[in-house]
């Protein structure tokens, strides 16, 4: 497709921002996507609630021009609707947007008060312009899954070139610089809840404010659809597979012994 068609088709088509949806943990918050035409992500996590992403890749570059996120998003806020936080995630890995910053401060310019996250994968952070673009956010969350390159491979399905190595070079060279709260999201099923000591040692090394444990309760849809972006039921009718997940009673066992391990704050998906 052209580039002056596909800016058309991006301008034609629904929103960028999404929601506000129900945060388990922030109250009300609109998604802002800064990749939206097709799935595209640096990671294809075999949980991802987009189902098999579709375009595999570590490429930076503008997906979406910054006024369109701009324009759908005071088209949001000046609805009226409650928006408690503005979380950058979408339709694959935002820290893929050249434009991510001016979007961040685009949109600080026109909510100042309302805090502004991101849910980022790191595999770019390696990249100090990639970490220099998220400085005024609030509040980064960060995917860490694994703490051995085989099972990185086999539950993030990376880009190529794209290692275990690469994505905590990237988290702790953040952490040296980032003033703001820095939480690290992981999703634990069988298949990761051995080796936990490696990834105890990780979490040491790092040293975030929170880790969040997850376990992948929606089911992986066979099909993309932008609507998965934020939503938590299945509303078209595709295949959806179930996936292994983590018991209550397994999860807070976990907690309880990452907790002794490390000495940091913990949040489970359960409580
Ligand atoms: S990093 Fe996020 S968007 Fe990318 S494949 Fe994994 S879950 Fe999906």
């Amino acid at each position: 497709m052209r580039d002056k068609e596909k800016e058309q088709e991006i301008f034609n088509n629904v929103s960028t921002v999404y929601g506000p949806v129900k945060s388990w943990r922030f109250g009300m918050s609109l998604g802002i996507d800064p990749i939206y035409l097709t799935s595209t992500c640096s990671f294809n996590c075999f949980y991802c609630q987009l189902g098999q992403i579709q375009e595999i890749t570590d490429l930076i570059k503008v997906y979406v021009p910054t006024e369109k996120v701009l324009e759908d998003f005071k088209k949001i806020k000046d609805s009226g609707k409650a928006i408690d936080v503005i979380t950058y995630s979408g339709s694959g890995e935002p820290t893929l947007a050249a434009n991510i910053g001016e979007m961040i401060s685009g949109i600080r310019k026109i909510s100042p008060n309302i805090p502004q996250y991101i849910l980022t994968n790191a595999t770019e952070l390696f990249r100090p312009e990639v970490r220099e673009r998220l400085m005024e956010l609030d509040c980064i969350t960060v995917k860490l899954d694994a703490a051995d390159e085989e099972t990185f491979q086999r539950i993030n399905r990376p880009a190529p070139g794209v290692t275990l190595e690469r994505v905590i070079t990237g988290i702790k060279a953040l952490k040296k610089e980032y003033k703001g709260k820095l939480e690290i999201q992981s999703m634990f099923m069988p298949l990761n809840k051995k080796n936990l000591d490696d990834y105890a040692q990780i979490l040491k090394e790092i040293r975030p404010d929170m880790v969040q444990l997850n376990t992948p309760k929606r089911p992986y849809p066979s099909e993309w659809h932008r609507e998965n972006r934020g939503n938590h039921h299945k509303i078209f009718d595709y295949k959806v597979t179930d996936l292994k997940t983590l018991t209550e009673g397994e999860a807070m066992d976990l907690e309880a012994l990452l907790k002794e391990k490390t000495g940091l704050s913990f949040l489970s998906i359960y409580r």
